[in-house]
């Protein structure tokens, strides 16, 4: 198993952590000399970086965040400009978006990632993918999974997002056996399936590799995108979770019990508020370390992202830890009444119900600074008896009582249609 922070006696230390933490002293050399943002860093926290030496050490560094890489995107790029082969983006926090530069060893290093994950995701020689994402648009994931795919020697259709008459057509005449996509257009490709007579369950494909949206709950079962799917398509789902800063996915094996981690690529740390370990099974905010990264490597980088982990081996027989679903965005954290909620949980207890018909959620903050939550509920119907069972479901399964406001249609509406975007929004939060 792998040691995780905790280790005290160094003959103990096993391979993988060796491993890792001769890759964590060559990055802090190469930082310490190539990167201007991580040598002030170093100069500023007064960090001898030669006493840096095991992961648990790692502590001893400050973190960056994403507000770090945005304000000084360029003091991260630790090689001269004409080294960069591709330059990719990802949103920032303020706005404006942050770029990733990469060097071609940062792409074969991307590619290799991705070959890994593939094969994690029992992908073979033989199989096809069907792409249905972009693959322009600066974005990294989509050259990721091309460059993957090829290495792993399979097939490639290289088709884009949407059009679910195109993605058909393609499926019954090129006959891929796997997909790539977003799982809520999986879902999209289901409905016009059925709207136009094909049969899906005697098409080629097998299998679809699931980016961008949760597949699962947290205790690994399959939510209600993911029951959807296989309740109508008999294919095996696989979730892959990755960000391009970090360059590195985690992607489930088939026994779809979380992520599973790449030692040689990256250092994985869950930090709670504190910055501090947490044990598994708790939420904590996926913080990483980059290794063999040339171009922007980073170190102990806060991806916002709150996930738990599981470092019991798994079934498949891989013993890297395995991370959970995002469980939410460090931002949209609830602290309510004693307890920890995220967006994406609730989402999932109000779909659940037969007796909710629609939704919005709001977070406030009260007179002395507390999180509130207020559900905005449109009910099947306004009686006492269906208020008892709402009431009832949300105690059992939260263990504390949000303020319920039943509302109706149109005004569940107004809600959700409150801003400039077009997608109805299910979440507003109000906190200061
Ligand atoms: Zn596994």
């Amino acid at each position: 198993m792998m040691a995780f922070f905790q280790e005290t006696d160094r003959r103990q230390t096993d391979p993988a952590t060796l491993m890792q933490e001769q890759k964590l002293q060559k990055l802090l050399l190469y930082l310490s000399r190539h990167s201007p943002f991580y040598k002030e860093l170093f100069k500023k926290n007064g960090i001898d970086i030669t006493a840096i030496q095991t992961l648990a050490d790692l502590q001893f560094i400050p973190t960056t965040s994403k507000d770090d890489l945005q304000q000084r995107n360029d003091d991260f790029l630790c090689v001269p400009g004409e080294k960069v082969a591709e330059y990719t983006s990802t949103s920032g926090t303020l706005g404006s978006p942050v770029t990733i530069a990469l060097t071609a060893n940062d792409l074969d290093r991307l590619a290799c990632n991705e070959y890994n994950s593939f094969l994690c995701a029992d992908g073979t020689s033989n199989d096809s993918y069907q792409l249905m994402l972009t693959l322009d648009r600066q974005f990294m994931a989509g050259i990721a999974y091309y460059s993957g795919i090829r290495k792993l020697g399979a097939g490639i259709i290289r088709l884009g997002p949407g059009v679910p008459s195109l993605q058909w057509e393609t499926i019954q005449r090129l006959k891929p056996t796997a997909i790539v996509a977003v799982p809520s257009f999986i879902l999209k490709l289901i409905q016009f399936a059925k709207e136009t007579g094909i049969d899906i369950n005697s098409t080629s494909v097998k299998k679809a590799i699931c980016i961008g949206e949760n597949i699962r709950n947290t205790d690994f079962s399959l939510n209600i995108l993911g029951k959807k799917i296989t309740e109508s398509w008999d294919i095996h789902l696989y979730s892959t979770y990755a960000s391009t800063e970090m360059q590195t996915a985690f992607t489930e094996c088939a026994e779809g019990r979380g992520g599973h981690y790449q030692p040689e690529l990256l250092i994985v740390e869950l930090l709670d508020e504190n910055n501090k370990q947490v044990a598994p099974y708790t939420p904590g905010e996926v913080t990483i370390t980059t290794l063999g990264v040339e171009g922007m490597p980073l170190l102990r980088y806060k991806t916002g992202d709150i996930c738990m982990y599981d470092d019991e081996p798994c079934a498949c027989g891989r013993t890297s830890l395995r991370l959970s679903p995002v469980m939410g965005r460090k931002k949209q954290m609830i602290k309510f009444k004693g307890t920890t909620l995220y967006p994406p949980a609730l989402f999932d207890l109000l779909n659940e119900r037969e007796e909710i018909l629609d939704f919005v959620i709001e977070v406030y903050s009260n007179e002395i600074g507390l999180d509130q939550v207020l559900l905005y509920l449109l009910p099947v119907e306004e009686t006492e008896a269906c208020d008892h069972q709402i009431r009832a479901y949300l105690q059992a399964r939260l263990r504390v009582s949000p303020h319920i406001k039943y509302v109706n249609a149109e005004e569940i509406q107004k809600k959700q249609l409150r801003d400039t975007s077009r997608k109805a929004v299910k979440f507003i939060d109000l906190r200061s």
